[in-house]
């Protein structure tokens, strides 16, 4: 292996972030909204030159590598991609999130190549309200392809972002279903990223709040300390009598930037090192001039790694109460 990722604050990147495509099949208000502009086809990473970058990732210390999206399943070939990676890379702990509303043909294959995990993204109990927010009526699909996880043995975190005026009326049934059910229930602070999402500081359903609410409803445990990375940047606690597990993620109130420990690559080949960063790198004209090539994407990799900001930092100085402490939206990101 060569040098390990390091940047200036002492952090190490052992996390990686692949967006496959920046297409999504759902339109979800916070995140991309109709109407958007996708990267033509041939801009888009091939899938070996994914695989390439994996490598590269791997030599350099990633022990982690997540795909995500616009959504991953909308890629075609995406299912079997990720289980070559899977096959290719056993030692890699490769993940996915995902909206669900796809991968029921996949779970079986998943569950062969050892895929056990999957993130899911779910905003909301009720179907009318899943079909406003993403502009799909597909909440019946989720929810069948939520269970079929769960009988293959599968973890499943949920992933739902936390939006006052939205979904904070609906914390019991959010508890009733991680206490009947073996997931993970994570709520993500709506987090001011990208332009025209809407995003304003009054929206942020915010994790303490959250938490004191939810302690009405159910006892919970802490089962990680504040800071602890077990779980990535997640807070969780145990429901008593319950299945599953209540998750907490503050990137706005609580940030956890002195632990980050992640790259993003976005699907046309730009490697993004801090999500409230607009400052990109340009992989893929490198990875593909017949001079350069990937010894060529290591430095550049290792250049940034070495400069990655303290993304809080970016927050702070965001004009009030306006979002858009980065600029492109969080579909093209990967989240
Ligand atoms: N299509 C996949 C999915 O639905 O999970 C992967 C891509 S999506 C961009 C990744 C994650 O980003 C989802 O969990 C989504 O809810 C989250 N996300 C998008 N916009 C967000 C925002 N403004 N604040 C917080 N989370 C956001």
């Amino acid at each position: 292996m060569s040098a390990a990722l390091e940047d200036t604050h002492g952090r190490s990147v052992s996390y990686m972030r692949v967006s496959v495509t920046d297409r999504c099949n759902l339109r979800c208000t916070y995140c991309a909204g109709e109407g958007v502009n996708f990267i033509p086809h041939p801009n888009i990473l091939r899938y070996e030159e994914i695989l390439e970058l994996i490598s590269l990732a791997k030599s350099l210390g990633v022990a982690k590598v997540r795909f995500t999206g616009g959504e991953p399943f909308v890629r075609k070939g995406f299912g079997e991609f990720m289980v070559d990676a899977a096959r290719q890379y056993p030692d890699l702990d490769l993940c996915v999130t995902t909206n669900a509303t796809l991968i029921g043909e996949h779970i079986d294959n998943f569950v062969q190549a050892g895929i056990k995990r999957l993130n899911i993204s779910l905003d909301t109990m009720v179907p009318e309200k899943y079909a406003a927010i993403t502009g799909r009526d597909l909440y019946a699909t989720v929810i069948e392809n939520i269970n079929r996880c769960l009988d293959a043995d599968m973890t499943v975190k949920i992933n739902a972002v936390a939006m006052r005026g939205f979904n904070d009326s609906e914390l019991p049934a959010f508890m009733e279903f991680a206490t009947e059910n073996r997931v993970d229930f994570r709520f993500i602070e709506f987090m001011p990223v990208g332009l025209e999402t809407g995003w304003k500081d009054d929206l942020v359903w915010k994790a303490e709040d959250i938490l004191e609410e939810a302690g009405k409803i159910v006892k919970l445990t802490p089962v990680t300390q504040p800071g602890e990375r077990r779980n990535g940047p997640a807070r969780m606690f145990a429901i008593e009598g319950g299945k599953g597990r209540v998750g907490l993620i503050s990137p706005y109130t609580n940030h956890f930037c002195a632990t980050c420990n992640r790259l993003r690559i976005t699907s046309d080949g730009v490697l993004r090192t801090c999500l409230f960063s607009d400052k990109v790198y340009k992989l893929r004209d490198a990875l593909r001039h017949p001079n350069l090539g990937i010894k060529a994407v290591e430095r550049i990799v290792r250049a940034a790694s070495r400069r990655k900001p303290i993304g809080h930092e970016l927050l702070e100085r965001m004009p009030a109460g306006k979002g858009g402490v980065c600029r492109t939206r969080m579909a093209s990101i990967g989240g």
